[in-house]
């Protein structure tokens, strides 16, 4: 059912804001009066209003999960792989839809929208219908017989950077394991999460199996995470709130994933491509306007070549002009956090070959940020070290290939990366000494079955895949 709220007023158009919370398989009314509006980064108007949804709501939400739990838990593999086909599909039907949602919500251009942020999590759950049709969920192992188990009810926190893709990340994976979800999404973009609860709804997956709560992070996020009734937190955003997080879950000794921040290194090896390396290595920094958590922010070039990449990623910069290929950063917050870091970066000794603290020309409305391209940056420099979520990157200069790895690997993060180089053996070798999670060998293209997920403050646990799918189950044997 994909109705309005009882008494709630719905914004009605392509792009829908819907007055009311997911629970139990109908959409109700909150139980507080509040309202989060819903802003366009690009004209900064207002284009609806969801519910700022208290500690009550959550309850009420996770209570629902609960009941579902024992049904869904016991429901075949191949039946709930089946469910999560037809998401799928209805996903692929509801693709204008769901592209113009998010760049209604998040800026992002539109042909970015659909390539990515529509395809790439409509791809996700595609791969999780096939992996719980074919995943071995028992299996003999000597005297014993060894099951795969839903863990139980997930409470899942995701931010805005990729709406949808975070979403289902978490989701696909937790519905396919057997458990139950209660979803609160980032309150800057809850408006394709309603349109994917719509979707599965209409795909029939039972009441109570899949519950949307939007709200504030420290109210209705908090809520979820403390809640004795969730039996895994998977959460996705910043690194402050997810020690937070994973601290409540330490005490109540629960289950939890955290996807947190990065500051990928992107090492061109002497010998590389290094036109390629550069050109692909802005496009993958600026794609969703520098927010991916992801990106190769610190582009590593060896002395005799670095001035010369230093010319090529101007080059490569001044393709993405804002309000065309790059759309704006979420939020006026996050504007000026990225403009912040911009000024620091300068203070700090860096050079700034593009770019810069000040508005596109021009911009007066939208959170625009203009592509910034920083040389001879420092290693330890704030702007070389900290997450800064923008359209930022640094170059950096490196003697040889050790002082490379001690650069690559010099922060508190570990999440992603990459290595281009002649000698593809050799490139791999480099990344297997790298502390990171994910690295692509010379452009490797994104593998929605790779697992993905941080070594060190990157986080804790694996999205995606088998891998991602192991997150969702606990193991029980019993002996003969
Ligand atoms: P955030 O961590 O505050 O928010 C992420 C999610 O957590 C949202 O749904 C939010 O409502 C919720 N949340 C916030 N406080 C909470 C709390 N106390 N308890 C439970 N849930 C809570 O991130 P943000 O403010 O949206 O962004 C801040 C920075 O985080 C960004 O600039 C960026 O550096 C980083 N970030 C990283 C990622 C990533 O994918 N790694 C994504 C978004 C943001």
């Amino acid at each position: 059912m994909d109705g309005t709220a009882e008494g709630g007023q719905d914004t009605q158009g392509a792009v829908r804001a819907r007055d009311a919370q997911y629970i139990d398989g109908r959409w109700r009314p909150a139980a507080g009066g509040g309202r989060i509006d819903v802003v366009d980064p690009v004209t900064e108007k207002v284009i609806g209003q969801v519910p700022a949804g208290t500690a009550e709501d959550v309850d009420t939400a996770v209570r629902a999960a609960r009941a579902a739990l024992p049904g869904w838990a016991a429901t075949p593999p191949a039946e709930r792989a089946a469910v999560l086909g037809a998401v799928r599909d209805l996903m692929v039907a509801r693709r204008a839809e769901i592209a113009a949602t998010v760049t209604a919500e998040l800026g992002a251009p539109p042909a970015f929208a659909t390539a990515v942020h529509t395809d790439m999590p409509t791809a996700v759950m595609g791969s999780f219908a096939a992996i719980a049709a074919a995943y071995t969920f028992e299996e003999q192992v000597g005297n014993s017989r060894v099951f795969q188990e839903p863990v139980g009810v997930v409470g899942a926190i995701t931010p805005w950077n990729y709406p949808l893709h975070q979403v289902v990340a978490k989701a696909a994976p937790a519905l396919a394991a057997g458990c139950t979800v209660v979803l609160k999404p980032a309150e800057d973009t809850p408006l394709v999460a309603q349109l994917f609860a719509a979707i599965l709804d209409e795909a029939g997956l039972p009441a109570g199996v899949f519950n949307l709560v939007t709200g504030l992070g420290p109210v209705a996020g908090q809520a979820l995470a403390e809640h004795p009734g969730v039996d895994l937190v998977s959460f996705t955003g910043s690194t402050a709130v997810g020690r937070q997080i994973g601290a409540t879950a330490g005490a109540a000794v629960k289950r939890v994933a955290l996807e947190l921040g990065g500051k990928s290194a992107n090492v061109i090896l002497p010998g590389a491509d290094l036109a390629r390396a550069v050109n692909v290595g802005i496009a993958n920094v600026f794609a969703n306007s520098g927010q991916t958590c992801s990106a190769w922010t610190r582009m590593l070039v060896d002395a005799a070549r670095y001035d010369e990449a230093v010319e090529l990623a101007v080059t490569a910069a001044a393709k993405y002009v804002p309000g065309e290929r790059l759309g704006p950063v979420v939020n006026a917050k996050q504007r000026e956090r990225v403009r912040g870091y911009i000024r620091r970066g300068v203070a700090e000794g860096g050079r700034i070959v593009a770019g810069g603290p000040e508005a596109p020309d021009g911009m007066d409305t939208g959170y625009f940020v203009r592509p910034t391209v920083f040389a001879d940056v420092a290693p330890g420099t704030t702007i070389a070290q900290e997450e800064i979520f923008g359209p930022v990157v640094v170059l950096m200069k490196y003697e040889d290939e050790a002082d490379a790895l001690r650069i690559a690997n010099g922060t508190v993060y570990g999440l992603a990366g990459a290595v281009w180089g002649a000698d593809e053996a050799a490139a791999v070798a480099f990344a297997r000494r790298m502390d990171t999670g994910q690295v692509d060998i010379n452009g490797g293209r994104f593998n929605p079955l790779a697992p993905f997920g941080g070594y060190k403050q990157s986080g804790v646990g694996r999205e995606l895949g088998v891998h991602g799918l192991a997150e969702y189950l606990q193991t029980k044997s019993l002996q003969f």
